[in-house]
Parts: structure tokens; C-alpha cells; sequence
């Protein structure tokens, strides 16, 4: 039989950053250790085991081929980083992306620890991604790579040791394919595995909804706090995915006026609000929002300059630089993307008065409800819609209440008080568990 010919949609190299120690890589590994030096003022005592931040506990590379439809061998890069276990498992989603590297797998698995510390959940920060455009990939080549990732990470994760779940381009389907695989290796039906999963195999309801739900709760709490009506707001969004598409759908319910609104595909606005039903019907049917009848085209950067009370960027990371920062025109920003905004833009924007309400609190509803189905699946005992999103609500609303507290103590933005909170929670652990040996 001939040597299969690699497959042209490859792209595999490894993708490391320079240092691990190194602030000023400004790839999002680079901007996490600039956030964790401006919280290690405020540390304390624990400010001596800062350096346990700024080294990831485990990282893993794995190489992951697979049969292509047209009988070519493909290979894809994938990683799983465990960044912190020290108040429980890794969690964090896992994306599939042609630009994925490994400094973002980094970044985004502290800032997972980060989450979870701050929304107070006992699990510890990882995340996981594979190098491949999933929109390039049949049902059949999805599920391939899924399934292989999923045994070559099958060394690192478990119910008891890294629970992945959704994040951008994977959904509940990848979720079932990475719980059967694992499932079928480890020679049990593993449940808690996963979470984000379809609910007729363990998932939770709510799941789905959460992330946008919990951005829209603290965006109507935040909103409230510095006196911005909601009936009327004008809100635009940036990303029109699982959580973009719910966060717009629960403030046009509200009463606010969605009029703009950005995708991979092209930028829509429309003054009197987007109805956000045909919106996504108009997605569903073309892929994109560009095209929308009604509503103006917007080209890219002028995304950026429309005028409104609230910005959702719910895309990718580094997307509000120091070149859009200074036009933006909403007083509250609120980050349903991980990583949106850079450390300069930040900066820009305190000074300009923008409040942003950071990833790291904003979206954590994701993950507050993936610690519900992992609750759940252990006591095999599955709670009502109802119940979660009040609880949802209620982790959420308490979260900012102490955070904008420790905003206000220490005079310092909702992103640095958040990081104080998280940081004094996972070296806390850290210091009573001490080292091992
Ligand atoms: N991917 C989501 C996040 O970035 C959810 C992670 C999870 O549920 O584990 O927060």
C-alpha cells in the first residue's frame, strides 16, 4: 500500500512561546503574567507563591492524525494545559481553531483558574485545543479528530482530574463523541468526564444558555450599579455564537435595542434594534449576519464606532487594542469572549470612565453551570431549568457584589480586583496544601 501524502489542510508546528516568564510576549500568555504583576501588590503574605501562577502545572502536546474522506492522512496539533489544581480539577473547554496555539491554550487555561476562583466553583484552571478549521472537516473527519484527541488526552483528564466542556467551534455533539471515547477506554460509562454534554446523556439543562445568560446578569447588574437604564439601552455584540446569539436574545427580551452586531462574516446595524429572532434565523440559514435585510452593513473596524450604552465583545481574544479603544462608544463593556481586550486598551478605557466587567467574571456562567452537570452526574440526580438558572443567578450576582467591593476598597478596576479575589483564593490553597514532597 502506498504512504498516505499529508494532507494540505496541515498546518503543524508547535507553537511555543518564547518564555513562560517572559511579560512582555504579548501573545495572551504574555498579557496574563502583566495581569498577574499588577495583582501581586495587593497579595500579601501570598505574594510568595505568585511564581506558582506563572508556571502551568502540566501542558501536553499531543500529534493527532486521522483519516481523511479522500483517503489522505491528516495530522493536527493538538494541547491540553493544566494551569492550577490547587482548589480542585482542571476545567475548561476545549476549542478547535486553524490559529489556536499553544501561549493561547496557556493564557486561556489561567484564566480558567482564575474563573473558577473568582465564581468560587472547586475546580482548578486547564483548557485544551486542536489546530484544525472544523468548518474544513465532514461530520465523519469531526468526529475522527475529536475521538483521537480525546485518547491522547485520555492520559491527563477524568471526572476526578480534568473535566473539559464546550468552548469556541465545539459543542454538545463533540462533548458526546469525548465522553464515549473516553467512556470506551476507560471501560465505563464516564459521565462526569465531560460536562456541556446533550442532557439524554448527562448533560444539564441550562448548559447551553449559561454563558450567555450569566454575561446578561451581570451586564443588568453592573448597568443598575452605575445608573444605565436597561429599557432602551443600545447594546452591540460582537460575536454571534453560543454566547453572543443568547446574551443578545435575553436584552432584547428586556427592552434593550440590539443594533449591532458582528460575526466572522461581516458587521449588521440597525438604530431601532436587530430583531434578534429573524437574525438568527437570517445565521442558520446563511452561516453569517452579513446580508440581513434591513439592517446596514458595517464594514469591520467601523464596528467599533457605533453608537451604544453597551459593548459585548463575544468573539476571540485581543479584539478591543489600543487602536479601537479610544473610539469606543458604550460606558459599560461587558466581556463574554476570554481575553477581548489588551492590558493598553484596558488602560484607555479606564481613563475614557468605560467600565468593563472582565472575562474572568463575566462569562463565568459557562462554567458555574458545567459545575452543576458535574454535581449532578456524580449524585445522579438532575435538577429543574429553573433551579439552575436561579442558582446561576444567584453565584453570579454574589461574585460581582464581592468583587466591586474590593474594586472600591483598593481603588482599582473590576479586572485587578477580580484577580485579587481568585489569586488570594488559589494561593490560599496552595498554602495550606504546601509542597509535596
Ligand atoms: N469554555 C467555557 C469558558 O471559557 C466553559 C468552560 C467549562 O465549562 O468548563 O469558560
Amino acid at each position: 500500500m502506498a504512504t498516505p501524502l499529508p494532507h494540505p489542510h496541515v498546518q503543524a508546528h508547535t507553537h511555543l512561546p518564547p518564555s513562560f516568564l517572559d511579560p512582555h510576549h504579548l501573545g495572551p500568555w504574555g498579557i496574563f503574567l502583566q495581569q498577574v504583576d499588577r495583582v501581586t501588590p495587593y497579595l500579601g503574605e501570598l505574594g510568595r507563591w505568585v511564581e506558582t501562577l506563572k508556571r502551568p502545572k502540566r501542558l501536553l502536546i499531543v500529534d493527532v492524525p486521522i483519516h481523511m474522506d479522500d483517503g489522505s492522512v491528516a495530522h493536527f496539533e493538538g494541547y491540553r494545559v493544566q494551569h492550577n489544581t490547587s482548589r480542585g480539577p482542571g476545567k475548561g473547554g476545549v476549542r478547535f481553531h486553524q490559529d489556536v496555539t499553544l501561549s493561547e491554550v496557556m493564557a486561556l487555561s489561567a484564566w480558567m483558574s482564575v474563573k473558577n476562583a473568582a465564581v468560587n466553583v472547586p475546580f482548578g484552571g486547564a483548557k485544551g485545543g486542536i489546530r484544525v478549521d472544523p468548518r474544513r472537516l465532514s461530520r465523519g473527519e469531526l468526529e475522527r479528530v475529536t475521538r483521537r484527541y480525546t485518547s491522547e488526552i485520555g492520559l491527563i483528564i477524568g471526572p476526578n482530574k480534568d473535566i473539559p466542556a464546550p468552548d469556541v467551534n465545539t459543542n454538545e455533539q463533540v462533548m458526546a463523541w469525548m465522553m464515549d471515547t473516553y467512556s470506551m477506554n476507560v471501560g465505563e460509562a464516564s459521565l462526569g468526564v465531560v460536562t456541556g454534554k446533550p442532557v439524554d446523556i448527562g448533560g444539564s439543562l441550562g448548559r447551553r444558555e449559561a454563558t450567555g445568560r450569566g454575561v446578561y446578569t451581570v451586564a443588568v447588574e453592573a448597568a443598575h450599579r452605575i445608573g444605565l437604564k436597561l429599557l432602551g439601552a443600545r447594546v452591540a455584540i460582537q460575536g454571534f455564537g453560543n454566547v453572543g446569539s443568547v446574551t443578545a436574545r435575553l436584552f432584547a427580551e428586556s427592552g434593550a435595542h440590539v443594533v449591532a452586531v458582528q460575526d466572522h462574516g461581516g458587521a449588521v446595524y440597525q438604530p431601532a434594534g436587530l430583531d434578534i429572532t429573524a437574525l438568527l434565523a437570517h445565521v442558520a440559514a446563511q452561516g453569517s449576519v452579513a446580508g440581513f435585510p434591513g439592517a446596514e452593513a458595517v464594514p469591520p473596524d467601523a464596528f467599533w464606532d457605533v453608537p451604544c450604552d453597551i459593548l459585548v465583545p463575544a468573539a476571540l481574544e485581543q479584539q478591543i487594542t489600543a487602536s479601537n479603544a479610544g473610539r469606543i462608544q458604550a460606558r459599560l463593556i461587558v466581556e463574554g469572549a476570554n481575553g477581548p481586550t489588551t492590558p493598553e486598551a484596558d488602560d484607555l478605557l479606564q481613563e475614557r470612565g468605560v467600565l468593563v466587567v472582565p472575562d474572568v467574571i463575566a462569562n463565568a456562567g459557562g462554567v458555574t453551570v458545567s459545575y452543576f452537570e458535574w454535581v449532578q452526574d456524580f449524585s445522579s440526580f438532575f435538577w429543574s431549568e429553573e433551579e439552575i438558572n436561579e442558582r446561576l443567578v444567584k453565584i453570579m450576582r454574589g461574585a460581582l457584589t464581592t468583587i466591586w467591593q474590593v474594586a472600591d476598597e483598593h481603588k482599582v478596576t473590576l479586572r485587578t480586583a477580580t484577580f485579587i479575589v481568585a489569586c488570594q483564593r488559589i494561593l490560599h490553597a496552595r498554602d495550606l496544601r504546601g509542597l509535596y514532597p
